[in-house]
């Protein structure tokens, strides 16, 4: 440990809750110093309009949103940095958290805003298409495709919920699923069998999603009869699970069997005292830019109590 930096707050994580937790902290005097990772701005950088984020009566494109955020925390005075944390000692106070595998900050509180990242298929088209009609987010993205002919891939709880917000938006829903049951609660499964307007696909992979500039049409495959059709559709949905970006604490901090970090119910803290968890990778219920930058102030409040009873 030859190069360690010493500081009150250390914040990993450059998303809607990372940052606000840096806005936070750096108005209380905390002096925060923000870690970005490997995607600075996070998830929202790779979306298009953000229409739902109160504040913006017209909508912001979600790159130039986390520009903003990132501004604002910059303004207040956190200490913004490239960098990407790469191990922890939350073993005792100051915690230890090393940066780029080449030197170590030590911090009495650390709040963790890592994220979580949606699964993709893995397709080629599906990278190529992101954000022109390819999404992980219908919640974000369906309104642009009101009126208009949609899909979604995925069979658990998050798909059905994502195929029923796009039932009200869309005139139909093309389901996709890979086996000849959903994995989705019973509850959730009726509700989408009995939803006259999506379409459900059993035994069905996806081969391709067509279209050169925006998606146009999808290719799929039944894996029981061979049997190949293409779909004409404005949008591709992919609601396969996410996964938190939690492993750097593992074996630290409690975690779900999905590895998302647990914080003590109407709180951000861990079982760590001192370390607080904001934002998606300790929610897999919400996952909205506005309830992460909420959680993020709430990390950045438990984090300067924390402080204050260490004075
Ligand atoms: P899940 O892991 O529960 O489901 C993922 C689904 O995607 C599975 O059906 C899986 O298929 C399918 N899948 C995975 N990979 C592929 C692939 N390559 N091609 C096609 N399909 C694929 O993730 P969710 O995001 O749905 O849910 C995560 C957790 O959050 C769950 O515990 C869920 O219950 C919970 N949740 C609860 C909600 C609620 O209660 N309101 C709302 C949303 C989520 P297969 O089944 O074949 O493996």
């Amino acid at each position: 440990m030859s190069d360690t930096e010493k500081v009150h707050c250390l914040i990993i994580g450059s998303g809607p809750a990372g940052y606000t937790a840096a806005i936070y902290a750096a108005r209380a005097n905390m002096h925060p110093v923000l870690y970005q990772g490997l995607q600075p701005g996070g998830q929202l950088t790779i979306t298009t309009e953000v229409e739902n984020y109160p504040g913006y009566p017209n909508g912001i494109m979600g790159p130039e949103m986390m520009v903003e955020f990132e501004q604002q925390a910059q303004r207040m005075g956190a200490d913004i940095r490239w960098g990407l944390a790469t191990k922890v000692d939350l073993s005792q106070r100051p915690f230890k958290v090393e940066i780029d595998e080449e030197k170590w900050i030590e911090a009495d509180t650390v709040i963790i805003a890592t994220g979580a990242s949606a699964k993709w298929l893995g397709l080629e088209s599906e990278d190529r298409l992101n954000g022109h009609g390819v999404s992980a987010c219908a919640v974000c993205d369906g309104f642009f495709f009101k009126n208009q002919e949609v899909a979604i891939v995925g069979a658990g709880d998050t798909a059905c919920e994502e195929a029923m917000y796009l039932a009200k938006l869309c005139t139909n829903v093309h389901m996709f699923i890979r086996r000849s049951e959903m994995r989705a609660s019973k509850v959730m499964q009726e509700r989408v069998t009995k939803t006259p307007n999506i379409k459900v696909y059993w035994n069905t992979d996806t081969l391709e999603i067509l279209g050169e500039h925006k998606v146009e049409s999808v290719k799929i495959l039944n894996n029981k009869t061979n049997e190949e059709s293409i779909i004409p559709i404005k949008a591709f949905f992919v609601a396969i699970g996410h996964h938190p970006n939690s492993d750097l604490f593992k074996g630290w901090l409690d975690m779900d069997d999905q590895g998302y970090l647990i914080t003590q119910p109407g709180t951000s803290k861990t079982n760590i005292p001192g370390v607080f968890a904001c934002g998606d990778v300790q929610d897999k219920n919400y996952r909205q830019a506005v309830t992460a930058a909420g959680s993020g102030c709430m990390a950045a409040l438990d984090a300067e109590r924390y402080l204050g009873t260490l004075e």
